[in-house]
């Protein structure tokens, strides 16, 4: 068992949530996935890597354990919500709105923005509900077809 996943059930039951068959499977699903899922990917089984369940029941569990702070969900482009544990550490992510590539990194990494945010705009800002969008290096270095460069 992952350490990630062994950590959800962990906080599972230490929030007195029961851990049903389902609500396992929702956990096991998102600890064995390579970054966050859609719900629908979670019941269709993550590509086969855990059984399929019920979608509707899926919903419900990420709803609870998503008030316990066991996962958390990120808008990441037009896609429907996306899921993943949630760490210690919250995840917050970086997208590019061209190719539709991501980055998760650990929310300490992005603190000199946020940081910069606050002293300037006095908000106090978060990437992990919603990404901090822009181009990816490669995107931003090779997509010069679409730049519009003043002549
Ligand atoms: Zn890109
Ligand atoms: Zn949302």
């Amino acid at each position: 068992m992952s350490p990630a996943l062994n950590d959800a059930l962990t906080a599972v039951r230490a929030c007195g949530l029961r851990l049903s068959a389902a609500r396992r499977l929702v956990l096991q699903g998102l600890a064995v996935a390579d970054g966050p899922m859609s719900a629908e990917q979670v019941a269709a089984g993550v590509g086969g890597r855990v059984p399929p369940s019920d979608l509707a029941s899926v919903y419900r569990n990420l709803d609870t354990l998503e008030r316990a702070g066991i996962v958390q969900h990120v808008h990441l482009g037009h896609s429907p919500s996306l899921w993943a544990l949630a760490d210690d550490e919250a995840l917050e992510y970086l997208a590019c709105e061209r190719c539709g590539d991501y980055r998760s990194v650990p929310a300490h990494e992005l603190d000199a923005v946020r940081v910069y945010i606050r002293r300037t705009f006095g908000y106090t800002v978060s990437f992990g509900h919603f990404p901090l969008v822009g181009l990816c290096g490669p995107c931003a270095d090779g997509g010069s077809a679409r730049r519009d460069r003043p002549r």
